[in-house]
């Protein structure tokens, strides 16, 4: 699938549409998602153009590779979700359930999350 410039995380990193910042950098954005499935609900994600997380795997540069990654644990740590643990989620397409078509990974956290899959 070719990338969507008009998806809505595009916008949100054009600075066309607010969102609840946490963490910026020059290769990473989360914020706060706008519709909370827990108490802590997060996303970070990659400032290139990438579909899912296949789509990045193959074109993005190791040091973004390294950057997305490492900023997930950054994040866990600015929330404080560090000593009583988080989980880590990405949807990949439309079996996956993704809705948003730029790579993003939840961070869901602040209660206990409860079964893996529902
Ligand atoms: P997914 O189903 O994995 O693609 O998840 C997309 C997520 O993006 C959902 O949890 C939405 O609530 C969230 N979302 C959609 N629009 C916004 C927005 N403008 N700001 C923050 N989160 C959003």
């Amino acid at each position: 699938m070719p990338y969507d410039k008009n998806n809505i995380f595009a916008k949100i990193l054009r600075g066309e549409i607010p969102c609840k910042k946490i963490f910026e950098n020059d290769y990473v954005l989360s914020f706060h998602d706008i519709n909370p499935q827990k108490k802590i609900h997060a996303l970070v994600i990659p400032k290139g153009e990438y579909v899912d997380l296949d789509d990045f795997n193959k074109k993005a540069s190791d040091k973004e590779i390294t950057e997305f990654h490492k900023a997930v644990s950054h994040v866990a740590n600015l929330l404080g979700v560090l000593d009583k643990g988080y989980r880590v989620l990405s949807n990949i397409g439309s079996d996956g359930g993704q809705e948003v078509p730029h790579l993003h990974f939840h961070i869901f956290a602040g209660e206990k999350i409860g079964k893996m899959v529902v």
